[in-house]
């Protein structure tokens, strides 16, 4: 279902090492499963930022030369997830500006549910935007002289801000890194030597040899520089309930990686076995659809003790840039990535486990090719509940009709699908393989039970296929209500 979720981030951050920009390429390198748009690398000197920055993959946006005309002790990154329109350099980050206050870099993972009106409320009075983002409202608060004036203009200017958001800040002496209240998105502290790190996953720092030294707390701002680390909030602790995003526990983290407490892979083989407990299928084989779903599927086979072998070899050399927007293409590109392997799915009945299913027409033409490679059955399970709600906090899910769940029963959806049968895990075996506790979770998109406000009279406004679109609260209607966090 990989294709079918656009936007998310992934972020990094270093002070205090000779190599700063090299290691930060390295750290977006290891979290370029988080977005695929674009790259960039901010590097400072104590005294001015420099910029790198194109579209693509890492190593198509940034090249040797970049890195090394950017070699300064101090950097952030950040990459950006690929949508299948086009895609404008502007809305590449970081987002480098110079203000009254200096120059400032700031990279974002998460969504700004109220930027739409702070955006207006500038606009009217003549600011100038160059972006589409949600980020760049953050770096006008910053250089407004009403949040200037206040003894800790970030603190401030955070408080204004309603949604999800780890945002990595670089000045020209030091990084500012913070998490937002409910902590949505996750962000870890490392250390490297002397070096102080910042990442949103820690397989950025296993790949550049840093230690892990804990999770940034929700509504923490550390500063990092040279002369070492101090750390204050913006709010109270427990002043908002946490809102971990469970998707990343089902589809974005890297297994390797530890976050929210937990690592990825031990989550994703509990909620395997847990599918395997609440929907037994009577088969020879337990195959994944890689990638996601092979931590998963390994937890179907050791609890239903069906034996688990490959059903598809992956083509690893379909990047996303080849995804085209129209559905036949589509379909051929999945083709493409996932061959099924003949020899192994043949004449047998088949456990497929999927970690979601966002419009089906994916996990669809999986199941065909399937067929055509002469499956006897196909029982899919699906390591996580049916999608049925958009994500309004950074994550551009296909609009609600295009989601395969929205108004179908799971008959109607394995009709659709065209297996022999079909089951999701509940959203209460969901929590209970997180662990970590329900309460401290967002499942909106499969609850509907939005954790954060999204208010529509309040933020008039939201992200919707990557862009920016108003609209009146009369046309809002769909949007659930919410409790102030
Ligand atoms: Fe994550 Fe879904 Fe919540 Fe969005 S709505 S933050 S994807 S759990």
């Amino acid at each position: 279902m990989s294709s079918d979720i656009r936007h998310h981030c992934g972020l990094f951050g270093i002070v205090g090492h000779p190599d700063a920009a090299e290691l930060t390429y390295l750290g977006l390198y290891a979290q370029q499963h988080r977005g695929q748009e674009s790259a960039g690398i901010c590097a400072a000197d104590g005294k001015k930022i420099a910029l790198r920055s194109g579209l693509g993959l890492v190593t198509d946006a940034l090249r040797q030369r970049d890195l090394a005309e950017i070699h300064n002790p101090i950097a952030i990154g950040h990459v950006r997830y690929s949508t299948t329109g086009s895609c404008s350099e502007p809305n590449i980050q970081p987002l480098l500006v110079t203000c009254s206050i200096g120059q400032i870099a700031v990279a974002h993972n998460g969504n700004l549910v109220n930027a739409a009106r702070l955006r207006r409320e500038y606009e009217e009075d003549g600011h100038i935007f160059v972006t589409t983002s949600d980020t760049e409202v953050v770096l006008h608060m910053l250089a407004d002289r009403r949040f200037g004036e206040k003894p800790d203009p970030l603190a401030a200017v955070l408080r204004q801000l309603c949604g999800t958001y780890c945002l990595v800040l670089l000045y020209p002496d030091r990084i500012e890194a913070v998490r937002d209240p409910s902590g949505n998105r996750p962000l870890c502290l490392g250390r490297l030597g002397e070096a102080w790190v910042v990442a949103s996953e820690t397989c950025a720092l296993d790949i550049i040899d840093a230690a892990y030294v804990r999770d940034f707390e929700p509504g923490e701002i550390v500063t990092l520089s040279r002369s070492g680390l101090s750390t204050r909030r913006f709010v109270e602790a427990g002043a908002c309930r946490r809102a971990h995003c469970i998707f990343e526990y089902v589809y974005f983290a890297d297994p390797s990686s530890d976050i929210f407490g937990e690592n990825v892979h031990r989550v994703r083989r509990a909620l395997g076995s847990a599918l395997a407990r609440e929907a037994p299928a009577d088969a020879d084989l337990v195959v994944a659809v890689p990638n996601c779903a092979r931590c998963a599927a390994l937890g179907y086979h050791e609890e239903s003790g069906i034996a688990i072998g490959r059903g598809f070899t992956t083509n690893h050399y379909v990047g996303r840039s080849f995804i085209q927007p129209t559905q036949p293409i589509r379909d051929l590109t999945v083709r493409l990535k996932l061959n099924p392997i003949r020899g192994s799915v043949a004449g047998r009945r088949l456990v497929v486990v999927e970690d979601s299913v966002v419009r089906g027409t994916t996990t669809r033409g999986k199941m065909q090719s399937l067929r055509d490679a002469g499956a006897k059955e196909i029982h899919l399970r699906v390591a996580s509940p049916p999608i049925r709600y958009p994500c309004y906090y950074g994550i551009d899910f296909p609009s609600r009709e295009e989601l395969v769940a929205d108004g179908r029963t799971v008959e109607e959806i394995r009709a659709y699908l065209g297996v022999d049968s079909l089951a999701y895990l509940s959203l209460e075996g969901m929590l209970a393989a997180a662990k970590t506790g329900s309460t401290d979770f967002c499942h909106a998109c499969f609850s509907g039970e939005y954790p954060i406000p999204i208010d529509p009279t309040f933020h008039k406004g939201v992200f919707e296929q990557g862009q920016l679109r108003f609209f009146d609260a009369t046309e809002a209607t769909p949007l659930q209500p919410v409790k102030p966090c």
